[in-house]
């Protein structure tokens, strides 16, 4: 039987909550009948053209790090870029880019 699929935008992934009897998909509290799942929902990621660029970068102490940049936004897996957003990898990549002094 083909069904046919819902089409949503998000970037962070999709939910399914029922309140009050009536199941709704989210984001957007759109109601869905309950046989719905995941399978019947194409999300559309808005960024999916956004280019990215990984850099990696090896640090002090010899850890390998992943340098991302999603444009001109740029974020790093170590510790520090994971719980401040920002750290010495993705600055030396940005300084060794030209774009920053
Ligand atoms: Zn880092």
């Amino acid at each position: 039987m083909m069904s046919k699929k819902i089409k949503l935008e998000s970037h962070m992934g999709i939910a399914f909550s029922t309140i009050g009897g009536q199941k709704y998909l989210f984001p957007g509290w759109i109601p869905v009948e309950d046989h719905i799942s995941f399978d019947d929902v194409e999300v559309i990621n808005p960024y999916r053209n956004v280019k990215v660029e990984e850099y990696k970068i090896t640090g002090s102490r010899g850890n390998k790090y992943t340098v991302t940049n999603r444009n001109g936004n740029f974020s790093c897996d170590c510790p520090a870029g994971k719980f401040r957003g920002a750290c010495k990898h993705s600055t030396q990549v940005q300084k060794d880019l030209g774009l920053v002094e």
